[in-house]
């Protein structure tokens, strides 16, 4: 990063690492990425560097590739005027770092750095830092009129920081929570993500103060338009879950009917609306320590989320005390325990791996068809009773008797 901004001086221009990495820094924390910001237009930054990407060029940044890093080197700008409370309707570059300052979010994002001049703060984000505080840079109104979106931000940041928001920047939400209708649902989804999978997934209750949650969650969700009872639930849940964005999806949402059409109106993908509902559509299903039973539960719920997942879900539950479940955490351990076993005894899981499969009973004189299924599922059922049982003259006798 340093090299970069070295380069960039040698040929007669500016440049400061800016953004989440100089505020990350500040607080102690390891940036995951570094972003620069410089007075040099994109294609003279391309010009000095070998390796380069037009990411966002019309934006202004060129990503350049140093040992196979990445880092986004964007020139200063001001946002043009936004006209629909998401986008600025153009960009214009400028040459003064400070005009590139004041368009960022908030305080503590309005920081740069580099070496030579040292910590460029003109917007008191390190105060805030210290006063754990979310502001907006300038009034909060006008920039929440801008981008909509950053009234999400600004709980995504109070929650993975743990910071509260400042009383004028909240009550800027407060007023115009409407306008996230104007915000795509990717767009929304990626904060919302963020916030359920941070430090501090309970801040997810400031939606629901601020009146955010329809435009979040949509009209039919059991998270919208309901009082913060249900959010205190479920942020009580994903404070005991791991940091895991399956688990903490599960978490939210432990008390939804109908997870599908909320997840796939968030735009998340297949595999997390299939994994979540498996997880909140079972939390009630009877379990016990019995082999037999956990066979049946892992057959019910899938082998892929069935220890790393499930279990982990229903120990959550089972510390808030989730009504109508009955387990304790020390059946959880033995059921994960006992799981490992079926594991380490390779026992039959799946009609596939059973004995007998269709064409044995094929051979029995069985006509093709669903009788032939019917038969397999009863015998699967026997054999999740009973792995013994998994043996082909077993099995083929036990047919003989059904037909
Ligand atoms: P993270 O650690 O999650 O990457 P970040 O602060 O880097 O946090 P980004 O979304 O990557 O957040 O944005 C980088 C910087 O760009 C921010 O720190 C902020 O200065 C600015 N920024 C990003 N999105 C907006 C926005 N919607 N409005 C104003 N400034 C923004
Ligand atoms: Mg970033």
């Amino acid at each position: 990063m340093a090299f970069i901004i070295d380069k960039l001086y040698e040929n007669g221009y500016e440049a400061f690492a800016v953004g989440g990495c100089v505020r990350d820094a500040v607080m102690g924390r390891i940036p995951h990425d570094w972003d620069i910001t410089t007075n040099a237009l994109p294609k003279q930054v391309k010009s000095i560097f070998n390796k380069t990407i037009d990411t966002g060029i019309k934006h202004g940044t060129v990503t350049v590739m140093l040992n196979r890093v990445g880092y986004e080197v964007t020139t200063y700008r001001i946002d043009g005027e936004y006209t629909d409370g998401r986008h600025p309707k153009e960009v214009v570059f400028t040459p003064n770092l400070t005009e590139d300052l004041r368009r960022r979010d908030f305080t503590i994002n309005a920081m740069a750095y580099n070496d030579k001049t040292g910590i460029i703060d003109e917007f008191d984000g390190i105060e805030d830092i210290q006063n754990k505080v979310i502001r907006c840079v300038g009034v909060p109104e006008d920039r929440f009129n801008e981008d909509a979106l950053r009234m999400l931000r600004a709980i995504r940041f109070s929650a993975q920081l743990d910071f509260s928001i400042d009383n004028d920047t909240y009550n800027a939400i407060g007023k115009l929570y409407k306008n996230l209708s104007l915000i795509s649902k990717e767009r929304i989804q990626t904060e919302l993500t963020k916030i359920i999978t941070s430090e501090s997934p309970g801040r997810i209750k400031d939606i629901c103060r601020l009146g955010l949650d329809r435009y979040v969650f949509g009209d039919n969700s059991v998270l919208s338009g309901v009082d913060i009872s249900v959010y205190e639930k479920v942020s009580y849940i994903m404070e005991k879950l791991p940091d895991n964005s399956y688990l903490r999806y599960a978490g939210l949402l432990t008390y939804e009917t109908d997870i599908e059409n909320v997840l796939r109106g968030l735009k998340l993908d297949n595999k997390t609306i299939n994994i979540v509902a498996r997880l909140v559509y079972n939390k009630n299903k009877e379990l016990s320590t019995n082999k037999a039973d956990i066979r049946r539960a892992v057959v019910a719920i899938g082998e892929d989320i069935f220890s790393e997942y499930y279990l982990e879900y229903m120990k959550a539950l089972i510390k808030v005390k989730h009504e109508g479940i009955t387990l304790s955490l020390e059946d959880i351990d033995t059921i994960s325990f006992r799981y490992q076993e079926i594991i380490a005894d390779n026992e039959c899981l799946k009609l596939n791996d059973m004995a007998v499969h269709g064409k044995d009973l094929k051979a029995l004189g069985l006509p093709d068809g669903k009788l032939i299924g019917d038969i397999l599922k009863i015998l699967f059922d026997r054999v999740l009773e009973n792995p013994q049982l998994n043996n082909k003259e077993i099995l083929i006798e036990m047919a003989k008797k059904l037909i």
